[in-house]
Formats: C-alpha cells, sequence, structure tokens
C-alpha cells in the first residue's frame, strides 16, 4: 500500500509539474477559435453587404431599361401628336406624352437614389474589406503561432510527463481513476500531510488520522479538500530505489534525501497555488 502511495505521489509531481502547461495547451485552441469566429462573422458581412450591392446595381439598370422604353414610347407619343387630325386627338395625344413625362421624372429621381445609395455602399464596403483584410492578415498570423506555440508546449508536456505512464500502469485502475476524479476537481489530486495540517486546505487534521498516515496502509483523503494525503517520512525510502525517478541535477547532495527535499518544495509550491 505504501507503494502505491508513492506512485500516487509521483503521478501527482509529474501531473503538478505539467500542469501549467496543459492549460495553456488547452486555452490556446480556445482563444484561436473566439478569432476564428469573429472572422467568419465579418466575412458573412461582407457577403450580405455584396449581394445588397448587386441586388441595388440589378435595379439600377432595370430602370434604366424602363427609362429607354418611356423615352421610345414618348416619341411615338409626339409623332402621333404631330400628325393628329382634331383636337381630340390632339388632347389624346398631349394627355398621353404628359403621363410619359411624368413617368420619366419618377424613373430619373428612382435612378438618381438607386446611384446615391450604390455609391455608398461602395464606400462603406471598400471600408469594411480593408478592414477584413487586416483582420484576415492577424488571423492567419495568430493561426501560425499558436501552431508553432502548441507544437513547443507539446514537446515540453512530452518531457514533463516522461515516465507517467509508469506510475499509471502500477496503479490500480479504481484508484487511477479516482485520483484523476480529484485532479479534475481539484487541480492537484495529492498533497502532502505535514504538522498534523493537510497543505492543500490547511485544515488540522484529526490526530487519529494524521497517525494513521505515518502508517502508509492505505490511501486516505482530507475529510474537507478530499485530496489524497500522504505523510513524507512514510514513502521517502521509495524515491531511492525507484529506477523511474531521476533526482533534479541541482538538488544532488551527498546526505540525506536531497530528491525528497526537491519534491517537497515541488508539492508544497503546487498546493499553494
Ligand atoms: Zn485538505
Amino acid at each position: 500500500m505504501k507503494e502505491q502511495i508513492y506512485w500516487l505521489v509521483r503521478l501527482s509531481e509529474i501531473d503538478d509539474a505539467a500542469s501549467s502547461v496543459q492549460q495553456e495547451l488547452s486555452d490556446l485552441p480556445t482563444q484561436l477559435e473566439e478569432t476564428r469566429t469573429s472572422h467568419s462573422r465579418l466575412q458573412l458581412l461582407l457577403e450580405g453587404e455584396k449581394k445588397q450591392l448587386a441586388e441595388a446595381e440589378a435595379l439600377l439598370l432595370q430602370q434604366k431599361q424602363e427609362a429607354a422604353e418611356i423615352g421610345e414610347r414618348l416619341s411615338r407619343a409626339k409623332g402621333k401628336g404631330a400628325k393628329a387630325q382634331n383636337a381630340r386627338e390632339m388632347e389624346a395625344a398631349e394627355r398621353e406624352m404628359d403621363g410619359l413625362r411624368r413617368n420619366a421624372r419618377d424613373k430619373e429621381e428612382e435612378q438618381e437614389r438607386l446611384n446615391a445609395a450604390i455609391g455608398e455602399k461602395r464606400e462603406t464596403m471598400a471600408g469594411r474589406q480593408a478592414k477584413f483584410d487586416d483582420f484576415a492578415a492577424l488571423y492567419e498570423k495568430e493561426k501560425a503561432s499558436a501552431e508553432k506555440r502548441i507544437a513547443e508546449l507539446q514537446a515540453e508536456l512530452a518531457e514533463k510527463t516522461q515516465g507517467r505512464d509508469n506510475y499509471v500502469g502500477q496503479l490500480p485502475k479504481t484508484l487511477f481513476k479516482r485520483y484523476e476524479r480529484i485532479r479534475t476537481k481539484m487541480g492537484n489530486a495529492v498533497v502532502e500531510a505535514k504538522d498534523g495540517t493537510c497543505m492543500g486546505c490547511r485544515l488540522q487534521l484529526p490526530p487519529q488520522q494524521y497517525n494513521l498516515l505515518f502508517r502508509g496502509n492505505e490511501v486516505d483523503q482530507c475529510p474537507q479538500c478530499v485530496r489524497i494525503l500522504f505523510v513524507r517520512d512514510a514513502i521517502a525510502e521509495f524515491y531511492v530505489s525507484d529506477p523511474n525517478y531521476q533526482a533534479p541535477p541541482a538538488q544532488e547532495a551527498e546526505e540525506g534525501a536531497p530528491e525528497v527535499v526537491d519534491a517537497e518544495k515541488t508539492v508544497t509550491a503546487t498546493s499553494e497555488a
């Protein structure tokens, strides 16, 4: 059982050391996704405006064709007026021409309105297109740097989690699942019990529980923060005999158990974070 506690501690040391890398790795795609969403929203907006512009241009063309037709009808009406045989025919031709002239004026006004609207739309679209181009360039840049950073982080993560599988493989499945459950909930799953206190949440542990932790006969959890507890002395021997454990180079010393000192620092630092 003591050995299982040691494997849990090692697993936790590895995971705690890798947690900031893991966090950044999971945050990066989210950030990029946000930019990508803005990018497609802008693109959609721009496409909508392009469509509106095309519609206005089609309408203008139609108005011009109709104006030309009115022009033709007007010249025909004029011809009729010139050939009028009597006052009644003359009057009818005049009335027709008045109507057509009014029509022509309306079409002219409509064309002016459309021309103005098209001009305005072209201008706003040019501005929007420029902004979109800037944004697209920014997005590409962001994407490239995120991809580069993700590759770096993955390499870093692989390095930091080296040997993790060894410890996972040693643990009973249910215990590993419990470890992962606590880690997901609390950020870190294993903390030291020191001077009668849980170093994860600072709870003063019941003396009997603290005493039992020294024996290391069972995997016990803090009654308050539910993290798995261990007492350093109960597992210190395993660091020395563990072929998968490498003491950090800076911590090499002759006396005592230097690895343990370093591990303690790691655990304390992360549990306080
Ligand atoms: Zn606690």
